[in-house]
């Protein structure tokens, strides 16, 4: 049975755009900028020094506590070890690598107990790579034994983004197979994938599989911004809502995009880390759009020239998708576990207006998926009033977008919010 989620809207999806080419491309970057911070949690130390020799899938950055290593995504000589501009971070440290164009590969390990499975998770620097980049081993932990729902997510609801769809369209197997290792760990009774409708092949694609992997579920949902969202998914799939400041957990489910699951089975059947990823190149502004595999720490700059050129006109270049994604000022910021996509507008799709007005519409509070009131966080948190944001429950922002997209007034509410987070967090602090 389907449920609905409240809120959530219907943007333009111009998925089409990167998908007429079908084939996959890959770029050999000359060098690559691998930053000691592509998680949630404490960044790595490097593990290596300038002018060291590394190989392909070396492990160069690693540390305690919530942190999941980093490896190289190419064999070659490390030339500096500095601070560089990060797709969403703004700078990080990061091991600069020339590539030697060898590709000599670092052997990796096959694990057998469900132990070694954790910490083959945890070495091969697995993240969610959906966006939210948390560490994956400490997300599995955290579920083992605890529910009954594992859910892999193939929403992928931001309009342009297609990685997750070429992927299924591809290689479903990978994914399918990713599943069946958490099962192991996890050991729930359902297990489900869950896609759009808009996605035809590769739903297509996993019901020819259905025989080989009969004890997974393919859920195909209706088309809906931001079904991708973890709370609104569970809420889709299973009719269970996930309380403010709770986790899935909470709630018997665990959810993974499915790129995290084809990781997670290269990491564990195939012994290879997470060194390249699949990335959308979309939008108006870019000449050739389509999805390249990217080794990570290849540049925005190269991969935008691989995909055609920018357009003279070109005045936005955004890290992910235009609801939830960061735009970016410099475009040698690397490619990191997180990016999905990098998408070229000649317009800023939802810029907020030069002297915004609310109407009172209301319009705001029909679509926001939280059920919060985005026209009185807006203005307490213009008034800097952290109390009251704090009783309307401004941390439940997921930040989807919805009500910026919606306002008739203009008013630049989703970026207005991120403010008002860090201002209840810092009070919190205090
Ligand atoms: S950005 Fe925040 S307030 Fe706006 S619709 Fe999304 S969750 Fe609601
Ligand atoms: S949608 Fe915009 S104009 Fe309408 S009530 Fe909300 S903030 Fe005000």
């Amino acid at each position: 049975m389907k449920h609905l989620f409240f809120g959530g809207i219907h943007p333009k999806y111009n998925k089409e755009m990167s998908t007429k080419i079908t084939e996959f491309r890959t770029i050999t970057p000359k060098q690559v900028v691998i930053p000691m911070q592509q998680h949630i949690g404490a960044p790595c130390t490097p593990l290596v020094k300038v002018g060291d020799h590394v190989l392909l899938g070396q492990k160069i950055g690693d540390g305690e506590g919530l942190c999941v290593p980093v490896h190289a995504s190419v064999s070659g000589t490390v030339l500096a070890i500095e601070s560089r501009p990060h797709p969403t971070l703004g700078q990080a440290m990061a091991v600069v690598i020339e590539n030697d164009y060898r590709d000599t590969v670092q052997p990796g390990n096959i694990p057998t107990s469900r132990e070694e499975i954790l910490n083959t998770i945890r070495d091969a620097g697995i993240v969610g790579m959906g966006g939210a980049a948390f560490p994956g081993n400490v997300k599995a932990l955290s579920a083992m034994g605890k529910v009954d729902t594992l859910i892999a997510n193939a929403c992928e609801c931001e309009p342009y983004i297609t990685a997750d769809d070429s992927l299924l369209r591809t290689e479903p197997e990978h994914v399918l197979e990713g599943m069946k290792i958490l099962k192991e760990l996890l050991e729930p009774n359902r297990l489900v994938l869950a896609v759009e409708d808009n996605k035809a092949a590769a739903i297509e694609g996993l019901r020819k599989l259905s025989k080989q992997f009969p004890e997974i579920e393919v859920a195909v949902l209706p088309t809906r911004y931001p079904q991708g969202a973890e709370k609104q998914l569970i809420q889709a799939l299973t009719g269970r809502e996930v309380q403010p400041g709770q986790l899935p957990v909470s709630v018997g489910c665990a959810v993974f995009n499915v790129s995290t699951f084809a990781a997670i089975y290269r990491a564990v059947r195939l012994g290879k880390p997470l060194t390249q990823r699949i990335v959308t190149i979309s939008g108006e502004a870019i000449s050739e759009p389509q999805n390249f595999i990217v080794r990570i720490g290849t540049s925005f700059h190269d991969l935008i020239e691989a995909a055609g050129g920018l357009h003279d006109r070109t005045e936005r270049v955004i890290s992910g998708g235009p609801m939830m994604g960061i735009a970016q000022k410099d475009l040698s910021v690397p490619v990191v576990k997180a990016t999905n996509s990098i998408l070229c507008l000649l317009k800023d799709l939802n810029g907020a207006a030069e002297n915004p007005v609310c109407l009172r519409c209301g319009k705001c509070v029909g679509v926001c998926p939280m059920k919060l009131q985005p026209l009185y966080l807006y203005r307490f948190t213009k008034a800097q009033k952290v109390r009251e944001l704090d009783r309307l429950h401004v941390l439940d922002c997921i930040e989807c977008g919805c009500c910026s997209f919606t306002c008739p007034g203009k008013l630049p509410l989703t970026e207005t919010f991120r403010l008002g987070k860090k201002l209840l967090r810092e009070a919190k602090q205090k």
